[in-house]
């Protein structure tokens, strides 16, 4: 326990730390034999049109079901393999299956793929995009790439480049948790933005119209429209957020008041339908529709 004098409380924080490394240390072991085990899975959130409730596209999110601590989140061990050099077999493997499986897709759903800046660092990225969907036989306006502003904070000419490279391949590109890094608002003049997503931050506490956070996303909706781009809330929960959200003219929404990210079987099974629509559901709410 952390008792007695400084020499003592040090040891106990000391031996916390080592702890935490060990294990750290232990995932990362686990973590380079994972995609060979067949431990790595891909679901996916479906991206919903305002509007219309249609589904227009889901977004890809990596599990891991490790073999003795269960399914550990991609926020735990996407960071872990940043940093020990694995994200770059983790993430092509990411951008082929999630080709792959919306090559077989009933409609034209798109398919968004979060790519870590690390991934976007790499020179390589544009070859192993063009091939994910050359394999798999995917038009390219179907794949969307996610990528988070942290992306602005290193060389602005490779970074140029980069954009350039993966517009001429025809992909979309959104820009993730937008609002939350540390980057200048002065990138968007040149980046090639498709669409904006809203940080769930702003959106947790937009449930009341005129609140401050109801005002950063109609800042927001009215930046992406001026530069022509669409925008997409992230983590809608309560019916209060959704119907706030609407009426600042979001164009698409994403969340589990409308569905939690599934498996490729159950996404094929609904979309087999037709037309997938869903409805916004959760907590009651006196409702007319
Ligand atoms: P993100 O790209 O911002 O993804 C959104 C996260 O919010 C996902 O968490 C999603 O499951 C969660 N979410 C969606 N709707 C709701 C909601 O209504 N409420 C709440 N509380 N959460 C919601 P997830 O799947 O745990 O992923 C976390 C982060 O890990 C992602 O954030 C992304 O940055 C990263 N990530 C996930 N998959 C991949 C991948 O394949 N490659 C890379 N490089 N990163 C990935
Ligand atoms: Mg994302
Ligand atoms: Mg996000
Ligand atoms: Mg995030």
């Amino acid at each position: 326990a952390a008792k007695g004098n400084g020499r003592g409380r040090f040891r106990f924080y000391s031996s916390d730390l080592h702890q935490a490394a060990e294990d750290r240390r232990a995932l990362e072991e686990d973590l380079r034999d994972a995609l060979v085990r067949g431990e790595m899975e891909l679901t996916y959130q479906p991206v919903v049109q305002a509007k219309t409730n249609l589904v227009t596209g889901v977004e890809a999110l990596i599990r891991w079901t490790h073999p003795e601590r269960g399914v550990i989140s991609p926020s735990v061990f996407v960071p872990i393999a940043e940093e020990a050099n694995l994200i770059w077999p983790l993430g092509e493997w990411v951008l082929r299956k999630a080709c792959q499986d919306a090559a077989r897709w009933p409609g034209d759903l798109r398919v968004a793929v979060n790519v870590s800046p690390i991934q976007f660092a790499n020179e390589d990225l544009p070859k192993v995009v063009a091939s994910a969907l050359g394999a798999a036989g995917l038009s390219p306006d179907r794949l969307e790439l996610e990528i988070t502003e942290s992306v602005f904070l290193s060389d602005s000419a490779e970074t140029a480049r980069m954009f350039k490279a993966l517009k001429d391949i025809g992909v979309r590109l959104a820009l993730d948790d937008f609002g939350t890094g540390y980057s200048s608002l002065g990138y968007l003049q040149s980046a090639p933005f498709d669409k904006i997503k809203i940080d769930q931050s702003f959106v947790r506490g937009a449930t009341v119209e005129g609140s401050r956070n109801a005002a950063i996303i109609a800042a927001i909706v009215a930046l992406a429209e001026a530069l022509d781009m669409e925008t997409t809330a992230e983590g809608i929960e309560s019916h209060d957020q959704l119907d706030l959200i609407r009426n600042l003219h979001v164009s698409h929404v994403q969340g589990y008041i409308y569905s939690k990210p599934v498996g490729n079987e159950e996404l094929v099974d609904h979309a087999e339908a037709g037309s997938w629509m869903i409805k916004p559901s959760g907590p009651a709410k006196q409702r007319n529709d």
